[in-house]
C-alpha cells in the first residue's frame, strides 16, 4: 500500500469549554497566522457558526459529535446534515470521552460515521486502548478491532481521518513513548490497507494525547503521524499555533 503524503493536521477539540467571550480574539490570532499545517478547530454545538464566522472560511471548523441518522426523533442529537449545512467541515467521533461518558460502542461509532459521510462530513474516528489494556498488552488487538467494527468501507474516500488517542495519555500530560508512538501508528496503517485496500494509504493518522508545545515537534516528526488531534492546548491560540509552528507541511 503506497502512503500518500500530504499536509500534518493540527485538530483542536474543544471539548465541553469554550464562551462567545473570547471567540473573536482567538479567531482573530488564529486566521491571522500562517502554518505548515491544516488547521482545523471544533468547539461546543452552539459555537460552531459563530467561529465559522469569525474564521470566514481561513480556518475549518468541525464538530464534536454527531447523530446516527440524518433526522428524525432523537432528542438531544445533532444531525449531521444540519452540521453540514451550517458549514461544519468534520466530525470527531468515537471519543474516549463519549465512550465512557455515554456508553458509545464501536457498532455506534460506525453508524454515526457512515451518517457523517451521506451528509458530507469528513469524520475523524478516534480510537486507542485504556492503560489497563496496554498494561496487559493488549493495545494493539483492541484498537485493531476497534478499527474493524468503526470504519465503513468507503471510509478512505470519504478522506476520513484516524485519531489514535491512548485513553491514559488524554489529559493527563502523560505520552507514549515514540517508538510506542510509531508501533501503533503503523499497526494502524496495516489495518487500513487490509479493511479499505490501496485506498488505505490515503487516511491520516492523527496522534492525540497530552500534546503541547514542549513536545509537538518530536511527536510530529514521528512515521506516519499525519498530524495532532489536541484537547487542553487547542484552547489558547498561542498553544494551538505553537503546535501548529511545529507540523510539516507535506
Ligand atoms: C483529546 O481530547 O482529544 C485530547 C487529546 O486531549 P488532551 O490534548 O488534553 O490530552
Amino acid at each position: 500500500m503506497q502512503q500518500q503524503a500530504q499536509p500534518q493536521m493540527i485538530a483542536g477539540n474543544w471539548k465541553m469549554n469554550g464562551s462567545f467571550a473570547g471567540l473573536g480574539d482567538f479567531a482573530a490570532s488564529v486566521r491571522a497566522a500562517t502554518t505548515p499545517a491544516e488547521l482545523l478547530i471544533c468547539p461546543p454545538f452552539p459555537l460552531i457558526g459563530p467561529l465559522i464566522e469569525a474564521f470566514g472560511g481561513a480556518v475549518a471548523v468541525g464538530a464534536q459529535d454527531c447523530g446516527i441518522e440524518r433526522a428524525g426523533a432523537h432528542t438531544g442529537d445533532v444531525s449531521p446534515d444540519l452540521l453540514a449545512e451550517l458549514g461544519a467541515s468534520h466530525v470527531i467521533l468515537g471519543h474516549s470521552e463519549r465512550r465512557t461518558d455515554h456508553g458509545e460502542t464501536s457498532v455506534l461509532v460506525h453508524r454515526k460515521t457512515e451518517a457523517a459521510i451521506v451528509a458530507g462530513l469528513i469524520p475523524i474516528v478516534c480510537v486507542g486502548e485504556t492503560e489497563a489494556e496496554r498494561d496487559g498488552g493488549e493495545a494493539e488487538n483492541v484498537v485493531r478491532a476497534q478499527l474493524a467494527a468503526s470504519l465503513p468501507k468507503n471510509f478512505a474516500e470519504a478522506r476520513g481521518i484516524v485519531a489514535y488517542e491512548p485513553v491514559w495519555a488524554i489529559g493527563t500530560g502523560r505520552t507514549p513513548s515514540n517508538d510506542d508512538i510509531a508501533s501503533m501508528h503503523a499497526t494502524i496503517r496495516t489495518s487500513l490497507g487490509r479493511q479499505l485496500g490501496e485506498a488505505g494509504g490515503s487516511v491520516r493518522i492523527l496522534y492525540g494525547g497530552s500534546v503541547k508545545p514542549a513536545n509537538a515537534a518530536e511527536i510530529l516528526a514521528i512515521q506516519d503521524v499525519g498530524g495532532a488531534l489536541v484537547g487542553g492546548a487547542s484552547l489558547k491560540a498561542s498553544d494551538l499555533l505553537a503546535i501548529a509552528a511545529a507540523s510539516r507541511s507535506v
